[in-house]
């Protein structure tokens, strides 16, 4: 007699989308892959795309776009000024994001420089709820000095709690009060929290950052790369918001901000571009003229007509409830399948990617033997699923004393494309992490052997110890 397997007490939900088109994925074998990773200096980021199998090192740009977005591709009006794709790009802003002024930027950290050139002075002190690492050096490339003002619970990945990215309103109160208003250009709040885990901010904690703040005078840019993301947390999260649409709480939340830097390849399911939006007119035309230096005329920023079109409409589409629950919910299929079975990865599970706590993996590696990195490496010889460092390498150096910082969070980012990869692939990448965990105790360290200037954690070189 067969035994018959429980029924799940609630109903699924699935994609809400078909496949078109597909593109087929490569398959090394093992020594291939042992192979592949010492060449690439165990950095996930040197290997080949044509070495990996599962690509989960970033959610940057490896977006899957609609039909209704690749049509919009073919309405491209490559015009160098003016394009009509602009102001199709403009008007999807000001709707969904509610800014004035913006300009697209090529991606966004060409948002983040000129931010930080028009309002930071050397000697200047950016609060923000967690580095992010583009974000942190353009702030201190001009002089300005970053210090976090995350919750401290956002530290420990262990905590079970809603909003882990609310930024410690104490924090920023005592920093106001040490070092004035007016070294504080602004503050710089990050929806989601991407170096704590893809940890949301509340709508209250939000609005309290913008009661203190405006007491000083003080500017709100947020970091708008996940704030559709941000916006799904809240409504399922926080009392009052569950009626509302993901549109309407995006909306409401950038409100309590004075504008944003975006990377379109996040968020807005494109695989290029950016922008700057703002809401002070004075301060978009001073951006403005920075535009055409860095990144080209103000109607393009760095950004091809059809390229502006695809994010216009990637933009309609990431707004969708139906979108963010599939998105979001693969994520957290994948990371409460890894919980389940006892691996220790970051809680809640977060917006955009499953982070593996590495520290729980090899407690026997200390953190200046990379643990982290020693992980990816290892995940990606068993399996050939590709996944990248948040720890120490990503952390960098203290740029006055040059020591390593020693962030307390040392982790593994398994990030999930959007609409890339289904629910079979996820299966597959437990498993391979299930394997990896099973034979932690053998795991030894890495040494660097080449340390890049800046943004380390993208060309530094290793060797096993
Ligand atoms: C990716 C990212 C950026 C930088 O954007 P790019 O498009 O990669 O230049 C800034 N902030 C956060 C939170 C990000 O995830």
């Amino acid at each position: 007699m067969t035994t018959l397997k429980p029924r799940p007490a609630t109903r699924s939900w699935a994609e809400p989308w078909k496949v078109k088109m597909v593109e087929p994925l490569h398959m090394l074998t093992a020594d291939q892959r042992s192979r592949a990773i010492a060449e690439a200096g165990f950095n996930t980021f040197l290997l080949r795309s044509d070495d990996v199998y599962i690509d989960l090192l970033t959610d940057s740009g490896t977006n899957a776009m609609s039909d209704w977005q690749w049509a919009g591709m073919m309405l491209g009006d490559e015009a160098y000024a003016g394009s009509r794709n602009f102001y199709n790009l403009e008007a999807a802003i000001q709707k969904h994001y509610g800014y004035r002024f913006v300009t697209p930027t090529h991606q966004g950290r060409g948002a983040e420089n000129i931010l930080s050139q028009i309002c930071i002075k050397p000697g200047d002190y950016v609060p923000g709820n967690m580095y992010f690492t583009t974000t942190r050096h353009h702030q201190e490339a001009a002089g300005g000095t970053f210090v976090d003002v995350v919750v401290p619970e956002a530290h420990d990945p262990r905590l079970e709690l809603p909003f882990k990215g609310n930024v410690d309103l104490k924090a920023l109160a005592a920093l106001i009060e040490k070092v004035g208003a007016k070294k504080i250009p602004y503050v710089c709040v990050a929806a989601t929290v991407n170096m704590a885990g893809g940890q949301p901010i509340s709508m209250e904690n939000m609005k309290a950052v913008r009661a203190l703040t405006k007491q000083h005078g003080i500017r709100i840019f947020l970091d708008a790369t996940r704030a559709v993301e941000n916006a799904w947390f809240i409504k399922q999260r926080e009392a009052g918001y569950a009626g509302k649409t993901v549109a309407e709480i995006l909306l409401e939340f950038c409100s309590y901000s004075d504008g944003c830097t975006m990377s379109g390849k996040k968020d807005a399911l494109v695989n290029i571009g950016g922008w700057l939006a703002l809401n002070d007119q004075a301060l978009y035309e001073e951006a403005s003229s920075l535009v055409v230096v860095y990144e080209g005329l103000h109607t393009y920023g760095g950004m091809a007509g059809r390229d502006m079109e695809a994010m216009a409409r990637g933009i309609v589409e990431s707004v969708q409830d139906d979108h963010m629950r599939s998105r979001v919910g693969q994520v957290e299929y994948l990371g409460e399948k890894l919980h389940g079975w006892g691996v220790p990865v970051v809680r809640p599970i977060g917006g955009h990617a499953v982070y593996l706590d590495a520290k729980a993996f090899y407690p026997h590696i200390p953190q200046d033997q990379f643990p982290a990195q020693a992980l990816a490496a290892a995940l990606y010889e068993d399996s050939g699923v590709r996944a990248m460092e948040r720890g120490i390498v990503s952390a960098g150096r203290d740029k006055v004393t040059g020591e390593n910082h020693h962030p307390k969070l040392e982790l593994v980012r398994l990030t999930i494309p959007r609409r890339v990869y289904t629910q079979a692939h996820m299966d597959v990448t437990a498993e391979s992490v299930a394997a990896v965990w099973d034979e932690r105790k053998k795991a030894t360290g890495l040494e660097m052997v080449f340390e890049p200037k800046h943004l380390r954690f993208f060309q530094a070189r290793f060797k096993r110890r």
